[in-house]
């Protein structure tokens, strides 16, 4: 029997005090595991820093490291995109850079793909620890949101860290959509997936991209690819501010037959002017988002343009020779 092939994504943007950490540790996983070979395929999204520079030295010292590089930042889910399909492995897995994805896990995650049980082994956290409690929370409300208006499953804590079979990558990368949530990609293409858990580990250097509004926003991009439920919202106040009309004329029309008319009634008139103004533009708001959304989508650009393929530094590399 051929010996398995893991390709092994990893998305990179501005990490270049992590890479030689990175790739020590890495080093170490692989000959935990000799009789796999591994493909380890980073994906340059646009750095500005050094980050290619390594990349390409690690490249020309290990013929298992491979790279993509992106002509300017397309985003993480951009760079997962291009390595999923330039990965050749028959089992494929995506990692962070910053070792928040523990590598350590990978023996495992293998040990249990190889059963041929499962098409996935996720990973997930047990706990937020060294996170601002804040972030937690409003992660915590994100999940019960989603899963509570929409059909495909987002697990809490589950992270972008997992090992695939080539059969589901191949159904992944079927999914062309320009907005990519790739937590809800995972989950929407099915396949039976196993859960490792693990605790939280903090970023060793470098830092995060990622700021609260970004995670905000990013959360109301997950909820639009994958729910209709916001523009169900538009109807139902709809017609909820219109019972209420309903039952206001009727108490006006009774109270002037009882007690007369009178000219009052200037505050409540700019309150419902108001009220309705806002509820409108609201709405306006949800469809305008759904709107540019499909947009995007018909415009079908490109999801990440390449620059730089190890392919072009090996050519390079022979030509000279
Ligand atoms: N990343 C990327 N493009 C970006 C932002 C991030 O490829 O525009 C990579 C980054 O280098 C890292 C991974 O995505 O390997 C996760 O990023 P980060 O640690 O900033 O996110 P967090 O762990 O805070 O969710
Ligand atoms: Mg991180």
């Amino acid at each position: 029997m051929a010996n398995d092939l893991i390709s092994i994504i990893i998305p990179c943007y501005n990490e270049e005090e992590m890479l030689p950490i990175f790739y020590k540790e890495i080093s170490a996983i692989s000959q935990q595991m000799p009789s796999v070979g591994f493909e380890w395929l980073f994906v340059n999204d646009g750095s500005k820093d050094d980050t290619l520079k390594i990349v390409k030295g690690l490249s020309e010292q290990d013929e298992h490291v491979r790279f993509l590089s992106f002509s300017r930042n397309f985003g993480k889910e951009a760079a997962l995109y291009a390595g999923l399909q330039h990965a050749k492995g028959n089992y494929i897995a995506v990692m962070d850079a910053d070792l928040q994805d523990p590598p350590a896990l990978l023996p495992a995650m293998y040990g249990l793909i190889r059963t041929g049980e499962y098409d996935c082994i996720g990973t997930k956290r047990v706990d937020r620890n060294g996170e601002p409690p804040i972030r937690s929370f409003f992660a915590k409300q994100f999940y019960r949101l989603i899963n509570h208006i929409s059909d495909t499953e987002i697990v809490d804590g589950a992270r972008d860290f997992r090992l695939m079979t080539r059969q589901m990558v191949d159904a992944v990368l079927e999914i062309t959509e320009y907005n990519r949530f790739s937590k809800g990609i995972f989950s929407w293409v099915g396949f039976h997936t196993k859960y490792l858990e693990f605790e939280n580990k903090e970023r060793i250097a470098g830092k995060t991209t990622w700021s609260f509004w970004g995670l905000f926003k990013y959360s109301l991009d997950g909820i639009v690819a994958f729910s209709d439920a916001p523009l169900g919202i538009a109807s139902f106040i709809g017609f909820g501010t219109f019972l209420l009309a309903v039952l206001a004329a009727i108490f006006f029309a009774i109270r002037t037959l009882v007690f007369g008319n009178a000219t009052s009634g200037w505050t409540s008139l700019i309150v419902i002017i108001l009220g309705m103004g806002g509820l409108q533009l609201l709405c306006l708001g949800i469809l305008g988002k759904y709107l540019s959304k499909t947009f995007m989508e018909t415009k079908r650009r490109p999801l990440y343009i390449l620059k730089e393929t190890d392919r072009d530094t090996r050519a390079e590399l022979q030509s000279k020779e």
